[in-house]
């Protein structure tokens, strides 16, 4: 379980992104989190691994004040909460398998790793991985030969790879064609079922989120003002979350929410 209590974030240069933050996320859950563009939703995941520091409150990950992790500790908790970005973040001179294993093989050596010297079962558990996301075929293909679909699905099965229990997803499929950005949501709700994932979404599109998560979190300056079943999500819970004037970003405008 995820849980925030009486979260605040401020950052250095004085904003604050997150303000008075209470929420309880079940193992299991499929949320999107969603919100106009600065409203804080990506400082929201990122403090759950600690990319970001809270100051006041306590955020605890299945009984773990994560703010209390030092050094060695705050790198095995991060094992186990995967993270895909919008811009995938992989390593798009090598193989896909490659970029699979190097993540979920973190303590091999620099000169195995450049090697290719992975152990058998970690390179079995890397195929099974992108076999789970549809990409088995691609395992020896480079990386920048592949669409942007198919590089978000290989930072998916890389998260796989690392077997967390969580995954964070930072806007994962806003650089994606509305076709595209289904098949990759898809793979997002396959997994939470079958797998029993937790999966945080910060996403943009609101009919997407509406369509593929079971509960929405609606952020606006910082606060949580919606936290309930997406099929609950009215026009109304719309306008209070985008601002009673602001159209709500759909697909085929992406820079809508920027305004
Ligand atoms: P969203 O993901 O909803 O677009 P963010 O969490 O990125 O929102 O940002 C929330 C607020 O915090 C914004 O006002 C943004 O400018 C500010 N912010 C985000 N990251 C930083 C940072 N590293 N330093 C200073 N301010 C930041």
């Amino acid at each position: 379980m995820i849980e925030f209590i009486n979260v605040n974030k401020t950052y250095p240069n004085g904003v604050t992104a997150l303000s008075n933050v209470n929420l309880e996320i079940e193992q299991g859950e499929f949320v999107a989190i969603i919100g106009l563009s600065g409203a804080g939703k990506s400082t929201l995941i990122r403090c759950i691994n600690r990319m970001h520091e809270i100051n006041e409150g306590t955020l605890n990950v299945d009984g773990v004040n994560v703010s209390q992790l030092k050094g060695k500790q705050v790198r095995a908790f991060r094992r186990k909460i995967g993270m895909i970005f919008q811009s995938f973040n992989l390593v798009t001179r090598t193989t896909v398998l490659n970029n699979v294993l190097v993540s979920s093989v973190p303590e091999l050596s620099f000169w195995r790793k450049t090697l290719g010297l992975f152990p058998k079962d970690k390179k079995v558990a890397a195929l099974e991985a992108l076999d789970k996301v549809g990409i088995l075929d691609k395992a020896y293909n480079r990386v920048d030969q592949l669409s942007g679909g198919q590089q978000q699905r290989v930072a998916l099965a890389r998260t796989l790879a690392q077997n967390p229990s969580i995954i964070l997803a930072d806007e994962p499929v806003a650089s994606l064609d509305p076709v595209t950005a289904k098949v990759v949501m898809d793979d997002f709700k396959r997994i939470n079922q079958e797998m029993d994932m937790s999966i945080l979404i910060n996403i943009h599109h609101v009919e997407l989120a509406l369509e593929y998560a079971d509960r929405v979190i609606g952020v606006r300056k910082g606060e949580i003002v919606y936290d309930g079943k997406s099929e609950d999500v009215t026009q109304d819970v719309l306008n209070n979350i985008y601002g009673s004037i602001t159209e709500v970003p759909h697909m085929d405008d992406p820079e809508e929410a920027e305004v």
